[in-house]
């Protein structure tokens, strides 16, 4: 059954400029879909339009079947209680503990003390970070904060959780802790995730299908292997092209070396975490 569903989605900024045109996508429910492209390609600006955050210029989103176009302010809202969202730079409330962090879409929902509290333990115990509920954001890695945001988004079992360049600012060690996390929520709870990335790492780590967007539009989608095994358009090779092996060019041979000497890593060690 499909969850979201983008019928000719068309986003064009009043500045003129064509963000998107003629998207048609369906998402499952359950599945870990995965929307890659170079930066500009208007990934952050589908995700927003997802949940009408940004209101799109063309076309159609469907949530569980029914039009968003048609749906009054007040339906939207309760809508986007269905879609949690994290980003890159975690959004987090700094003046406020963890525990409250994770509560405060609980208390916009207006639910109840006693609830909101036995919900955050939760939570907390779900991310794996039980002794860090008094903590404050900058305290915490980044790892610890992504953690976070995902305990917030999860607080009113949204159905769908959007990851906008979730790991883009995380090491490739935490980066892998958090895809895992993804992966294992994803598993035990059904819950449908639509990762929105540059990496293809990430992609090829947690999703089962993918869209590639080249431009405005989706230039491939379908299963991960097949895709990034047989890319058929130039948008596709020339994304898997510069995000590819130590082979392809220069950019991954600086990183290596990049690495190297953050680091002080061996070349051993580092080739096991590029
Ligand atoms: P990506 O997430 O793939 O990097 P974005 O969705 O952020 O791409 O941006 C797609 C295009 O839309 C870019 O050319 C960007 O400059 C433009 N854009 C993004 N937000 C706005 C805005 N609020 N007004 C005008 N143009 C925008």
């Amino acid at each position: 059954m499909s969850i979201i569903e983008l019928q000719g989605l068309g986003k064009r900024y009043p500045n003129g400029l064509v963000a998107l045109e003629g998207i048609d996508l369906t998402i499952e429910a359950g599945e870990v879909f995965g929307i890659i492209g170079k930066s500009g390609a208007g990934k952050s600006t589908l995700a927003r339009c997802v949940n009408f955050l940004e209101r799109p210029t063309a076309g159609e989103v469907l949530f569980e079947g029914q039009p968003l176009s048609r749906m009054s302010r007040t339906q939207i809202h309760k809508l986007r209680q269905s879609i949690g969202m994290i980003f890159q730079q975690f959004n987090l409330l700094m003046q406020r503990t963890v525990t409250e962090n994770i509560s405060f879409p609980m208390e916009i929902a207006g639910w109840k003390r006693a609830d909101i509290h036995a919900r955050a333990a939760e939570l907390l115990a779900l991310v794996g970070l039980e002794d860090k509920a008094k903590s404050y954001p900058k305290q915490l890695s980044g790892g610890q904060r992504q953690r976070v945001a995902i305990a917030r988004a999860l607080a009113t079992h949204p159905k769908v959780l959007i990851c906008d360049e979730a790991t883009s600012a995380l090491d490739p060690g935490t980066t892998r802790d958090i895809l895992s996390l993804l992966r294992d929520i994803n598993r035990r709870f059904g819950l449908t995730i639509l990762v929105i990335t540059h990496e293809m790492r990430v992609v090829e780590t947690i999703c089962h299908r993918v869209a590639i967007l080249g431009g405005t539009h989706v230039a491939e989608v379908g299963n991960v292997r097949e895709v990034f095994a047989n890319p058929r358009t130039s948008a596709a090779r020339e994304l898997l092209h510069a995000d590819g092996g130590i082979t392809t060019d220069g950019a991954a041979i600086t990183r290596l070396a990049r690495l190297l000497e953050e680091r002080g890593l061996t070349a051993e060690e580092v080739l096991e975490r590029v």
